[in-house]
Order: C-alpha cells, then structure tokens, then sequence
C-alpha cells in the first residue's frame, strides 16, 4: 500500500513499537516519557516556559477542548472561515453560545489582509480563532500579518497548527500566539489518536473555564505537571510520539523535517504543471497538494487509484480536485509515478 492521505506512509521503527509490550501507564518510567515528550515539543513549537496536554483523541478534541475552557471566558470570537476546518471553529462557537464573527475567505485563497484589520477594528473581538493551513484546500494564512493586526487591537491568538506542525515554519514565542494545537496523524506522522495543546507561558494562572469534564485544562494540565494522564492513555501512542521525537531531535529538529516536506511538495507540484493540473492555493503550505484535474467526478480517480494501485490520496466534495499529503515518507521516484498513474487514469475518464 502506497498512502498520500493523513498520516502517510510511517516508518518501519515507529510501527514496531505498535507490536509489542507496553508499560502501565501509572509508573514513573511513563511519567518520564511524558516529561520529555512535553520538552521536545516545546522546543519544536518555539513555545519558551510553555505548557502541553497530550490527549487521547482526535485533533478536533483540541479545538473543542480550547472553545470549552478558554474561548467560553471571552466575549467575543471572530474566526477565519476559509473551508471546513475554518467552519469547525464557527460551529464550536455557536455550539456553546459564543458570540462570533464568520469571517468567510473564498476557496483556496488567501485572507485579504487590510480588510480583516478594518472588521477586527469594526468588530473588536477579543479572541481570534483561525487555522495555519486550512486543509481542505491547501491555502496557507500568513501569520505574521494576523500576529501583527491581533497585537494591534489587543486580540488574544488561538491558532490550529495541526496540519502545519513540522511542515511549515511555525515560531509561537515569535507570532505572539496564546495557544496552538495539533495531532499526531500528521506532521508528526504517526498514527492518529492523539491530540496535542500548546500554551504560552503568558497563560500561567489564566483563569480558565470548566465546561467540559473529560478536556478539562485545570485537571488535565495538574496531571501532566507530573507526566500523567487524568484519563487510561492510548499508551502505545505516546511511546510511538516519544520516539518519534527522538527521531526528529536526531534528524537535525523542525527545519530540516520541514525541508523534507518542502522538498516532496516542489516535487508533486512539478508533476501538476507538467500534467497541467492547476494548484489553486494562493500561497500553498507544504503540508499538502490540492490540485485540480480533468476529472468531472468527486471520487473516480481516488477510486481508481485504490483498486488498481492500492494507492490512496484524498478526495474532496469538488469534482476533479484531489490532494496528496507530503507528510508522510515518499521518495521522489514515488510520487512522480503516483502524477503517472493520476494521469493515466485522467486520461481513460474521457
Ligand atoms: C486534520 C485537521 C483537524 C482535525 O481533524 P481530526 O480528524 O479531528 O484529527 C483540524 N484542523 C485541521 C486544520 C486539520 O488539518
């Protein structure tokens, strides 16, 4: 099986550690594994005197964990709704009777920056909830430009790095962001199953809210002060995540990984132009290609892909546009024939 969707092909040491005996969870040598995990991320995220969470469960836990504690202790949240995973923040919002503006941004393009500063000035929210990437459509948000704007007025950051974390550059010390999430499944590229807060020291003592039991910051966060979970941890994902770690420390840290990406997104992208699929990203992350074929249907090719090929990429809900994630381990020759094999296909649909 050859795998272009989340998490990609995963190497060979990091399955293993899926076929074999676990420690119980409620030692000190877990506690220990925990402690470290929490330190290599830190330094990966630029998150100096920060704090983390691991959660057992899926990215979208995260987002609901920070609506359910922190966002619920302000009056007013304007979002970046720029695809699905933009709505998700919006529907979080009203789900739990948050006041919020819908900032909507066009299919695959990039926020008209002096238009968002004249709404935040209009609107003066004072959290703002946006995605790094939004993944659904490959388009890439320049956080500069909105750390420059949330700083000017007075706006407090949450940014959801999940399909941005170790495949694009990401400083949160830097961009001044409060609080950023991801989950395993994708940068991190091992299995899915666990999700990851990130908060800045400046949220020490922040007083937060208590509306959700099982995400709870305040329980959650005393836990794992001491490398401990308040719930039974999917304990082989954090021995998988721990490892993985070490591994990125001892590649060389984030920027190399995420030369690695960049490098297999300028690949794919080559292929696009020489098959004349159009990207449509106004600035794309390196985390994903979506790119537009020939195809009038929503699943032909990826269908077509899984039964001759075994190969999996991403379908969407637009006729002819598919993505291919550059997180997980390819080679060069691979994604050159799997452009072959999109082609090959494109061509017998006519
Ligand atoms: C994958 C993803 C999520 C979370 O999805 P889960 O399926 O809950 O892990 C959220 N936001 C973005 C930007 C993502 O790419």
């Amino acid at each position: 099986m050859e795998s272009y969707v989340f998490p990609g092909n995963i190497d060979e040491q990091i399955m293993k550690i899926g076929s074999q005996p676990f420690i119980y969870m409620r030692t000190d040598a877990f506690s220990e594994v925990n402690k470290e995990s929490e330190r290599l991320l830190l330094e990966l995220i630029h998150c100096r005197g920060g704090r983390t969470v691991i959660y057992t469960g899926s990215g979208t836990g995260a987002m609901s964990a920070v609506v359910e504690n922190y966002v619920t202790t302000k009056q007013k949240a304007f979002v970046i709704d720029g695809g699905s995973f933009g709505h998700r923040w919006y529907q979080m919002c009203q789900y739990y009777g948050i006041a919020a503006v819908d900032y909507r941004v066009p299919f695959a393009c990039d926020i008209d920056y002096d238009d968002l500063e004249s709404q935040i000035a209009r609107e003066r929210p004072d959290v703002f909830l946006c995605q790094h990437h939004e993944t659904s459509t490959g388009q890439l948000y320049d956080l500069a430009c909105i750390s420059r704007i949330c700083h000017k007025y007075g706006v407090s950051m949450v940014v959801d790095v999940i399909s941005t974390f170790l495949a694009d550059e990401l400083d949160m010390d830097a961009l001044g962001i409060d609080i950023c999430i991801t989950s395993t499944q994708k940068g991190l590229n091992i299995p899915p199953g666990l999700s990851i807060l990130f908060l800045s020291q400046r949220l020490e003592g922040y007083p937060f809210q208590h509306r959700g039991y099982y995400w709870d910051f305040e329980d959650n966060l005393n836990n794992f002060t001491r490398g401990q979970t308040s719930f039974s941890p999917a304990t082989i994902l954090f021995l998988q995540l721990n490892a993985r770690l070490h591994q990125l420390r001892d590649e060389g840290g984030e920027h190399r990984n995420i030369q690695a990406v960049a490098h297999r997104a300028e690949v794919f992208r080559a292929e696009c132009r020489k098959y004349g699929w159009d990207v449509p990203a106004q600035r794309p992350s390196n985390a994903i290609t979506g790119f537009q074929t020939r195809d009038t249907d929503e699943r032909r090719i990826f269908k077509g892909l899984m039964e001759r090929y075994d190969t999996y990429i991403m379908p969407s809900g637009r006729p002819g546009f598919y993505r291919v994630s550059h997180m997980g381990l390819q080679t060069d020759e691979e994604l050159m024939r799997l452009a072959e094999r999109i082609h090959t296909l494109e061509l017998e649909m006519k």
